[in-house]
C-alpha cells in the first residue's frame, strides 16, 4: 500500500482510466492488430506488414530533411533514393559519412563555428566576402562555382555530360538518366568533400588537385575490384575517365 500511496495522483488517474477502458473492451475472439492505416485481423496480415508498421512508428524524419524540402519547394524529393545514393556510388565510408552530414546540416562551416566561438569570423574561407554557410561553401561561393565549372568542362571533354547541374542536384545527388550515373554522382560527392577539405586546410580548390584526388580513388577501387573479382564492373564505371588521368 505504501508503494501505491507514493505514486503521484495524476499517474493514479491514468492507471484507473486505462483499467476502465479495458473493461469496456473485451478481448475479441479474433485478435486484431493496429497497423498504421487501421485495425486488421491478425490472420490477414503478414509479419512484414507488422514489422514495417513498427518501423514507421520508430522512424522520425530528421529535422534537416524538412528544412531542405522547404528550401526547394518546387522539387519533388525521393528521400529513399537520396539516402541510399552514397552507398551505391562509393565504397568509401568517409565520403558516405560526409554526405550524411550534408543531409543533416552538420558540416561545420564558419557560420556555425563562429556562433560556437570557434572561428574568428563567420565569413567564407575562400572569398572572405560572405558568411560561410554550407550552400555558400559548396556551391554559391565564386571560388567553388568556378571550380565546378572547370570540373563540368573536364567531364565534358571526356564525354561525360551532366544535363541539369544545379544546387539541389549538387546537394542531394543527380538523378537524371545516364549511363554514367554512378560515376557522375561519385565525382560530385568527391568534389564536395574535396572543397570541404581544402577549406579546412585553408587553401583553394583546383581542378588539377581534384583530378589527382580522383586518380587516387580510382586506384583504391581498382585494388578492391581485383580482390573481389569485379574488375569488369570497375572498368565499366570508370572507362571514360581512365584516359583522362
Ligand atoms: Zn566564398
Amino acid at each position: 500500500m505504501g508503494l501505491v500511496h507514493s505514486l503521484p495522483s495524476d499517474w493514479k488517474t491514468i492507471i484507473r482510466s486505462s483499467v476502465c477502458n479495458n473493461e469496456k473492451r473485451p478481448i475479441p475472439h479474433t485478435p486484431y492488430v493496429n497497423l498504421n492505416c487501421g485495425f486488421f485481423p491478425i490472420s490477414d496480415v503478414t509479419s512484414k506488414q507488422i514489422y514495417n508498421s513498427f518501423l514507421c512508428k520508430k522512424q522520425i524524419p530528421p529535422t534537416a530533411q524538412q528544412k531542405i524540402s522547404d528550401k526547394y519547394l518546387d522539387t519533388i524529393i525521393n528521400w529513399k533514393k537520396v539516402y541510399s545514393l552514397p552507398f551505391r556510388t562509393t565504397l568509401d565510408s568517409k565520403l558516405r559519412e560526409f554526405q550524411y552530414k550534408i543531409l543533416n546540416n552538420i558540416v561545420f562551416t564558419n557560420d556555425k563555428l563562429f556562433r560556437f566561438g570557434l572561428s574568428h569570423s563567420p565569413n567564407c574561407t575562400f572569398c572572405n566576402e560572405e558568411p560561410e554557410s554550407l550552400e555558400h561553401l559548396l556551391s554559391r561561393c565564386k571560388v567553388s562555382s568556378e571550380f565546378w565549372k572547370e570540373v563540368l568542362s573536364w567531364l565534358k571533354e571526356n564525354n561525360i555530360v551532366i544535363e541539369s547541374f544545379n544546387e539541389i542536384g549538387l546537394f542531394l545527388g543527380i538523378f537524371e538518366e545516364s549511363e554514367d550515373f554512378l560515376l557522375i554522382n561519385h565525382v560530385m560527392l568527391l568534389g564536395k568533400y574535396y572543397i570541404y577539405v581544402r577549406k579546412c586546410l585553408g587553401s583553394l580548390p583546383s581542378l588539377r588537385g581534384f583530378i589527382a584526388r580522383i586518380w587516387r580513388v580510382y586506384n583504391i577501387e581498382l585494388h578492391i575490384a581485383r580482390e573481389r573479382n569485379k574488375l569488369a564492373t570497375h572498368f565499366k564505371k570508370w572507362e571514360k575517365l581512365v584516359v583522362a588521368f
